[in-house]
């Protein structure tokens, strides 16, 4: 497909045909369609469906600094020697840029520039409908399209955003290094709850040691059922390499007992369930938006702004006239 097609096409089916064709630029113009939330989403997905749930998604959280592109860039390596078409999505939702903008300094992907078997994303949330939560689903959804067989998000930092990023993978990667403090952030954010695999980066560092007891400690705390996984600690120097075959290693038995324990369904299933609803609750809002006088939001606004009204009425109000 020509730079010039790709780059305006709605021609949804063309688009797929050339994005399964590993077409990069196919695939930036599909990205770009469910980011901008384009009407020809609803066509996008329904294409897509027969290749959906074919990857195997992996978060990584952190704090910034702690490492994450270094072993983002890593692990692409890795999963390509290992034969794996590899999608990789970062994700930062405070950042006003999309597309390929920021790439070139936040995510250390020069390796990979010309490898046709990786495709590289950075996405934002601001001036989402629906949030990132409605956007990355889609996205993961155009890479298991273009053949990625393992897609690998990226997040920012570690806060609200991230865990609901982390939501969306089969096995979330939680990073932290020596000396940050983040054993204790990550605990504060709730990060603890969403790991998978906890993966002290910089272990090359001061402090290491006493980093990866702080956190057996902390699980060790946690709940300890027979049969729930037991977050596993990895150490790495990811700007060296170091570690990185571990860190695929515990991917991998995490993956296995997943399908072992089907929990892989469940999550999925969890997953599409808050995609629907999200999805679903945006069609409701741009039907209450349509609703015409004497009923419309406005005009029931307006009374309850003028204390003629109480807002739970209006609400009611509102639903008993959505078109049926
Ligand atoms: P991010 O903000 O979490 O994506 O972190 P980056 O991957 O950008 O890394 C932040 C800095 O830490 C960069 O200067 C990296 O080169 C450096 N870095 C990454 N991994 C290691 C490591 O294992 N050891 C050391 N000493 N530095 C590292």
């Amino acid at each position: 497909m020509s730079r010039a097609l790709a780059g305006r096409s709605r021609d949804v089916p063309a688009l797929v045909a050339a994005a399964r064709d590993g077409d990069a630029r196919a695939v930036a113009r599909l990205l770009s369609l469910v980011e901008d939330a384009d009407d020809c989403r609803p066509a996008i997905a329904a294409a897509l469906t027969p290749f959906a749930g074919t990857a195997a998604v992996i978060g990584l959280t952190g704090s910034p600094g702690v490492g994450k592109s270094t072993l983002t860039s890593a692990l692409v390596g890795a999963y390509r020697r290992r034969g794996e078409r590899v999608g990789v999505l970062a994700v930062d939702p405070s950042s006003p840029y999309s597309g390929g903008a920021i790439l070139g300094d936040r995510v250390r992907m020069q390796d990979h520039a010309t490898d046709s078997g990786v495709f590289i994303r950075s996405m934002s949330s601001r001036g989402h409908l629906g949030g990132l939560s409605a956007a990355a689903p889609q996205a993961v959804r155009v890479l298991e399209g273009a053949g990625c067989t393992v897609v690998l998000v990226e997040t920012v930092g570690v806060g609200q955003a991230e865990v609901e990023v982390a939501s969306l993978a089969d096995t979330t990667l939680v990073l932290v290094a020596p000396g940050m403090g983040d054993s204790i952030q990550a605990v504060k954010a709730g990060i603890l709850e969403v790991a998978d695999v906890f993966v002290v980066n910089k272990a090359d560092r001061d402090g290491a040691d006493a980093t990866v007891r702080d956190l057996r400690g902390m699980l060790a705390l946690g709940d300890s059922t027979v049969d729930r996984w037991k977050p596993p600690v990895v150490r790495t120097v990811a700007a060296a390499g170091t570690g990185v075959d571990e860190v695929v290693d515990a991917i991998a038995e995490h993956r296995a007992w997943l399908a072992e324990h089907d929990t892989l369904r469940l999550r999925r299933e969890r997953r599409a369930a808050a995609e629907v609803e999200s999805l679903a609750l945006g069609l409701l809002r741009a039907r209450v938006h349509a609703i015409p006088d004497p009923h419309s939001l406005t005009t029931l606004a307006g009374a309850v702004a003028a204390g003629q009204l109480d807002p739970f009425t209006a609400a009611e109000t509102l639903v008993a006239a959505l078109p049926r």
